[in-house]
């Protein structure tokens, strides 16, 4: 396997938020990272663990040109190259050997766990891979006899993806829940943070959204960030979304067909400047979101102060150097997934 562990951070004091790990990669040299979350959900305690995986080394947005202007791994990220199946489900299943593995805090053990793969990359450009991954952690979890919450798949908007993504549930290709995630951000003036739009506008892919719920029953999620006067690097034009800018992307949204999720933005002076988020204005927001008849959630992310959060993966050298305990895990993920990836092909 192309991908090797040699570092992790803990996040939170004494780890009590989780912890990144950092890979190394024979086909790139920058640092592949992935995270885990003791609690899925930030201020819950539901008992799901919940894991950020990469899709690539750096996002492919960078070499085209159209990287997420709020996002560190495509700002500051040179693109490696996109991960094999395998190397997805890799990072997966180690994250849960550890946690199982887990002696500080043994609770983890019986935790359920929840995928989103919201790292390094965007899944619409590796959705083959992804959905392979998906399966081999599927087959691994079983072995393990621990319970998959969900697979989360991210996208800043891929319609051809969302499309496939449709057809798979259609034939029941996941064994598992598996739900899309759309980073939305903004409607007319989205191109001035997300590029991408100019190469896929954004009422393409909610197009294809809104085809999920009446097949599934679940809406899936759109993601939108709390920006204050964010002005990026090599930008003039502040972006904000206060009020009067969410009512008007909400008034394109169908609260019937999709659930959204406000999130703090995660700055860092790399990205550019910004003024910090009024805590009663998100509220109000949420107010709004509700009474406008969406199901709606304020989302704070975890490991802000190590810059591990949402959009904050940079590829930086990790502190610590795993253990002989970890290499051992390491190996018997390889395994696991070898395993799985042998039985699918004896399908
Ligand atoms: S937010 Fe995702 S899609 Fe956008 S540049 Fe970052 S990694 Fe790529």
């Amino acid at each position: 396997m192309d991908i090797q562990l040699v570092g992790y951070d803990v996040l939170g004091p004494g780890g009590s938020e989780g912890i990144r790990y950092a890979w190394e990669s024979k086909t790139s040299p920058y640092y592949v990272e992935s995270a885990t979350f003791m609690q899925h959900s930030k201020g819950t305690k539901d008992n799901i663990c919940g894991y950020t995986t990469s899709v690539s080394s750096g996002c492919v947005l960078k070499d085209m040109d159209l990287a997420c202007k709020f996002c560190r791994t495509g700002t500051q990220l040179p693109f490696g190259s996109g991960l094999t199946s395998i190397e997805i489900a890799k990072q997966n299943v180690f994250m849960v050997l550890c946690d199982m593995n887990c002696s500080d805090y043994p609770d983890l053990r019986n935790n359920q766990r929840e995928f989103a793969y919201m790292g390094q990359g965007d899944p619409g450009f590796s959705y083959n891979q992804v959905r392979e991954a998906i399966q081999i952690t599927n087959i691994v979890m079983d072995k393990l006899d621990q319970i998959v919450f969900r697979h989360i798949i991210a996208t800043s908007g891929v319609p051809q993806m969302i499309k496939q993504y449709i057809n798979d549930v259609q034939q029941k290709f996941f064994s598992s829940r598996t739900t899309m995630h759309f980073s939305l951000h903004g409607t007319k003036k989205r191109s001035q943070i997300m590029p991408i739009n100019n190469l896929f506008a954004y009422k393409e892919s909610l197009k294809e959204l809104y085809k999920i719920a009446p097949i599934t029953g679940e809406k899936p999620c759109i993601g939108i960030l709390l920006l204050k006067n964010f002005i990026p690097i090599n930008s003039d034009k502040p972006y904000t979304t206060d009020f009067d800018a969410i009512q008007e992307i909400l008034a394109e949204l169908d609260p019937e067909l999709v659930r959204l999720s406000f999130c703090e933005f995660n700055g860092s002076p790399d990205l550019g400047t910004y003024d910090p988020y009024d805590e009663n204005m998100s509220i109000k927001i949420l107010d709004y979101a509700k009474r406008k008849g969406f199901e709606a959630k304020l989302f704070s992310s975890f490991g802000r102060k190590e810059v591990t959060a949402c959009g904050m993966l940079g590829g930086k050298a990790p502190q610590n150097v795993p253990s002989s305990k970890w290499a051992i895990l390491e190996k018997e993920a390889e395994r696991l997934v070898l395993a799985a990836v042998d039985f699918v092909e004896s399908l």
